[in-house]
């Protein structure tokens, strides 16, 4: 794996949230990277300080006089002398602590999960032509490719036969993407080579179509009929786009 690939896949190393094959690929890069090993260790300090509550802010001390003044406002029987200011400090600190950590929890979702998704599809394209190891099934007939998945998998995945439109069916791969196996439909166009990852999607909202480009990759998602669809290859993004036209037909 290049820096790149590895600082992509870090965050998620040190949440513990590779498979073990991202995992087993990050641990054996940092450990001939000084860079890298230095960028996973600063991630590991900062979650490890996000964890025992180290972010602490001291309440300015307007902040200070503008609570005094609201409390001697709502509360005008009350003497001053009977607030502790050192615990409205610790609370004020402690109100802080807890927003600021609900606020980098709630940016985290979503987007976040989506972003590590599709570093792993990115990474399961790249390791299945680096491991050459492209096909379980190779073939280029669909009845053949379509009944393999059949004892693997819960759901049965389209294997389309694109050959006449210019995109050669190669075969079909088990993966493993958000936490489930998954079909990997292969194709190829002139010298290169197409991962179609099916699964049935978890939120059956129609979505338009999603393209993205990571690492050099290109990327388009749907879903149709209750399925989530992820294309990745290195072919342009026109071509690309055919290609996942032609599927949805
Ligand atoms: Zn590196």
């Amino acid at each position: 794996m290049t820096c790149n690939e590895t600082k992509n896949l870090l965050n998620a190393y040190v949440d513990g949230a590779l498979d073990s094959a991202g995992s087993l690929s990050v641990e054996s890069h940092i450990q001939r990277c000084t860079s890298c090993l230095t960028d996973m260790e600063n991630l590991r300090s900062l979650s490890s300080a996000i964890q025992n509550g180290g972010l602490r802010f001291t309440a300015p001390s307007s902040l200070k006089r503008k609570v005094q003044a609201a409390i001697g406002a709502a509360n005008p029987g009350v003497k001053r002398s009977f607030f502790n200011w050192r615990w409205a400090g610790a609370l004020a600190s402690a109100v802080l602590v807890v927003v600021v950590g609900l606020l980098l929890s709630a940016q985290r979702p979503k987007s976040s999960e989506e972003a590590l998704l599709v570093d792993d599809i990115v990474s399961s394209h790249v390791r299945s032509m680096m491991a050459n190891h492209i096909t379980d099934v190779a073939s280029s007939d669909s009845h053949t490719v379509k009944p393999w998945f059949g004892g693997k998998l819960d759901y049965s995945p389209p294997a389309k036969d694109l050959t006449a439109q210019g995109f050669r069916l190669v075969g079909g791969r088990l993966d493993y993407l958000d936490n489930r196996p998954v079909a990997a439909v292969v194709y190829q166009r002139s010298q290169h080579f197409i991962n179609l990852f099916v699964w049935p999607a978890t939120n059956t909202a129609i979505k338009p179509e999603d393209q993205l480009t990571r690492q050099g990759y290109n990327i388009i998602h749907w879903t149709q009929s209750g399925m989530t669809y992820w294309l990745v290859s290195e072919l342009n993004l026109a071509e690309l786009s055919e290609c996942a036209r032609l599927l949805k037909e």
